[in-house]
């Protein structure tokens, strides 16, 4: 096969795997009548505790409204410090300012970027009430170290597995670990609903909570109160939110849930064939993407490579734009957050505070990955890469 510069089609990115299953599930919700929170929501919620194993699972709008939910229940406010990885989507710390808290950073390990456990200590004060590690492309973070600290200091742990449906640490589910997990089924997410997130919990306490919150801080579901069984009134007992999932997303989640298996072994296959050609290929380095310790499981979200500035004569943003115009998308994952204007300016961070997240904020480029790649896809992504960092090496 040639590697021929120009492509007939564009690359994409990402592209959300659907199939009939879940066009036929929205047609039938359409016609049932009942398109808001109701019974294919509560299916999806049970199907989706059931493959974690958790003891709830609440459905909601977004994985942000899920950790912005987390960080209420868990009773987190103005005046207190929440810590968290730079290395992260703009939510996880714009949620910690929406309940007037205040992010505290922690620099990540450099191999898998995920936040570096043995530094969080360090950084916990008297105003430290919870921590959000974020398990990285799918990465487990090491949640011995971040839950015995949690425990040890009285913190919430609020995991942020937007990446990490399929994760598991140590034979643990990611999900079953810590009193709140906050997963996405954004466009982009291993699953998806378009839209989309879900919050576990173990307590049935946060259960309600939870629900509560999700749905204007009023204490019956929309679905009950126009059920057969009669009216009911609604009090309101807290100013809550409007953030729960739909039947239209559930009926989208519902089939995408049955088919996380084999979208993940797709995607295994897809990174084992990057990990092979990237091995030795000068200039390129990819971020950490074997297990760690026995029994853990990688949702191989992202496949993030880093170009090695020392080896080539060109910045990142010029590979991320040459792969680009030669017809593949591309993303970037992360730059790191507290060098963005917000809060470099609200807070102070500089550049240096965090030396690991900035060194890999400036070179990291992530690559295609998703179920409907086809191996063709996956060696022109390979041959267009290699063929550019040939070019501007050193
Ligand atoms: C996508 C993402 C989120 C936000 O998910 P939404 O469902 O879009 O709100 C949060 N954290 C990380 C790390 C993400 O990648």
């Amino acid at each position: 096969m040639s590697m021929a510069n120009v492509q007939d089609k564009y690359l994409y990115f990402h592209r959300p795997s659907f199939g009939k299953e879940e066009e036929d599930e929205v047609i039938a919700t359409l016609r049932s009548g009942w398109i808001t929170t109701g019974e294919r929501t509560k299916q999806f919620e049970r199907d989706f505790k059931q493959y974690i194993g958790a003891r709830h699972a609440v459905g909601v709008n977004s994985c942000t409204a899920g950790l912005h939910l987390a960080l209420l229940c868990a009773g987190v406010g103005p005046g207190d410090e929440v810590i968290t990885s730079p290395i992260t989507f703009a939510a996880t710390a714009n949620v910690i300012v929406h309940v007037g808290a205040k992010p505290v950073f922690v620099d990540v390990e450099p191999d898998t970027l995920n936040i570096d456990a043995a530094k969080i200590e360090a950084k916990i004060t008297k105003k430290t009430k919870a921590v959000i590690p974020v398990h990285f492309i799918g990465q487990p973070c090491d949640m011995d170290v971040i839950s015995g600290l949690a425990n040890e200091h009285n913190l919430v742990c609020i995991e942020d597995a937007a990446h990490a449906v399929e994760t598991v640490y140590k034979n643990r589910k990611v999900g079953a670990i810590s009193p709140f997990t906050a997963f996405s089924f954004y466009a982009t997410k291993n699953i998806t609903t378009g839209e989309g997130g879900m919050v576990t919990t173990n307590t049935d306490e946060a259960e309600e909570k939870l629900r509560i919150l999700s749905l204007h801080g009023i204490s019956k579901d929309a679905w009950k109160r126009y059920s057969e069984s009669g009216y009911k009134h609604w009090e309101i007992i807290y100013p809550g939110f409007k953030y729960n999932m739909f039947d239209i997303q559930a009926a989208l989640g519902i089939h995408q849930l049955k088919k996380i298996d084999r979208f993940w072994v797709r995607r295994k296959q897809i990174v084992e064939m990057y990990n092979t050609a990237f091995a030795d290929m000068p200039g390129i380095e990819p971020v950490f993407q074997k297990v760690k310790h026995d029994g853990d499981k990688n949702a191989y979200h992202l496949y993030v490579i880093r170009v090695n500035t020392d080896q080539i004569r060109v910045t990142r943003d010029d590979v991320l734009n040459l792969i680009q115009e030669r017809g593949i998308g591309v993303g970037v994952h992360f730059r790191a957050v507290h060098l963005s204007p917000y809060y470099s300016n609200t807070y102070g961070f500089k550049p240096g505070m965090f030396p690991v997240a900035e060194y890999n904020s400036e070179r990291v480029i992530s690559l295609p990955l998703y179920p409907s790649l086809s191996d063709d896809d996956v060696a022109h992504v390979i041959g267009t890469v290699k063929d550019i960092v040939s070019k501007i090496k050193r």
